[in-house]
C-alpha cells in the first residue's frame, strides 16, 4: 500500500481500540480506509462542484473537502485539534503550554502581519528559553502519481513556517518549532525529534533514566493517539461536507427531473 510509505501514518490501523482516542466509528473507518486506499467515498458522485467560493469539482477521494475547504471550519477544527493534543501531551510532561491570545512578540508594531503561533511551551526542558509552536496540516495530494513528493511538501510547510516565525521569534527571545502533520498521517521528523527529546528528559528527570525501550512506548502510545486523531478529523470533515453537498445535489437533480418530467407531459399534451 503506498499510503504506508511510514511507520507513522498507518498507526491507528495497528491499535487496539482501547478508550474513545483510539475508536473509529464504522463510517470513520469506512472512509479513512477509503482515502489509505484511493478509492473513491461512498457518498461521492461525480462531476459535483463544492459550495465553497472557489467551487471546485470534488475529487472522489475527499482531499479537498478534509484538508483543502475552508468553508464551515473543518479544516481548521482539524488544525486545533492537533494543537490541543499537544498542549494535552505537554501536560503530561509537566511542561506549560499556553494557547490563548498569544502576543508573544515583543514589538507587536515591527510585525505588521500580527503573526500568532498556536502554542507558547513555556517551560520546555534542556533550555531556558520559551519555545513557540505553529501547527500546520499538510494537504497532500493523494493520487499515486504524487506519493514520492509527500515529503517535499512536508518540507515546503516547515520551511514556510520557518521563514514567518523564526527570526521574529528569536529576536523576541523565543526558540520556534513548526508541528508539522500530513493529511496522510505523517509527523515531520524534526518536529517528532523535539517531542521526543522532551519525553525523554521527562523520564530522566523522575529518576528513571532514559531507557530507550520505555521512551519509544510513550512515544508510540502519543503517535497512536495523533494518527487516530487527524484520521478521525479528517473524516469527519469528509462526511459532514458530502452529506450537506451530495444532498444538496440530489435535491437539485430531482428537481430537474420533475421538471423535465412535466415538460414532458405538456408536450405530449
Ligand atoms: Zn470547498
Amino acid at each position: 500500500m503506498y499510503s504506508t510509505v511510514n511507520e507513522i501514518s498507518g498507526q491507528y490501523l495497528n491499535s487496539i481500540p482501547k478508550g474513545n482516542s483510539f475508536r473509529l466509528t464504522s463510517q470513520e473507518f469506512q472512509v479513512v480506509t477509503n482515502s489509505r486506499m484511493f478509492s473513491s467515498q461512498t457518498l461521492y458522485s461525480e462531476n459535483t462542484r463544492c459550495n465553497c467560493r472557489n467551487k471546485p469539482l470534488l475529487d472522489k477521494e475527499g482531499v479537498h473537502l478534509s484538508t483543502g475547504c475552508a468553508k464551515s471550519g473543518f479544516r481548521h477544527k482539524t488544525h486545533d485539534n492537533i494543537v490541543y493534543f499537544l498542549k494535552e501531551l505537554m501536560g503530561t510532561l509537566q511542561i506549560e503550554a499556553r494557547t490563548t491570545k498569544l502576543n508573544v512578540f515583543s514589538t507587536m508594531e515591527a510585525d505588521p502581519d500580527g503573526r500568532r503561533p498556536d502554542l507558547e511551551m513555556v517551560n520546555p526542558q534542556g533550555t531556558d528559553r520559551a519555545m513557540l509552536i505553529d501547527v500546520r496540516v499538510t494537504n497532500c495530494n493523494t493520487s499515486r502519481d504524487k506519493v514520492e513528493n509527500r515529503h517535499q511538501a512536508m518540507d515546503v510547510s516547515y520551511n514556510e513556517k520557518m521563514a514567518k516565525y523564526s527570526r521574529v521569534a528569536e529576536q523576541s527571545g523565543f526558540d520556534f518549532l513548526p508541528f508539522i502533520v500530513s493529511s496522510t498521517g505523517q509527523i515531520d521528523e524534526r518536529s517528532l525529534a523535539w517531542v521526543k527529546g522532551q519525553v525523554q528528559a521527562k523520564f530522566v528527570i523522575d529518576g528513571e533514566g532514559a531507557k530507550g525501550a520505555d521512551v519509544d512506548k510513550r512515544m508510540n502510545f502519543w503517535i497512536k493517539k495523533l494518527s487516530f486523531l487527524i484520521q478521525r478529523s479528517l473524516a469527519r470533515s469528509i462526511i459532514e461536507r458530502s452529506k450537506i453537498i451530495f444532498y444538496d445535489q440530489h435535491v437539485i437533480r430531482n428537481h430537474e427531473v420533475a421538471e423535465q418530467f412535466m415538460n414532458d407531459i405538456n408536450h405530449v399534451a
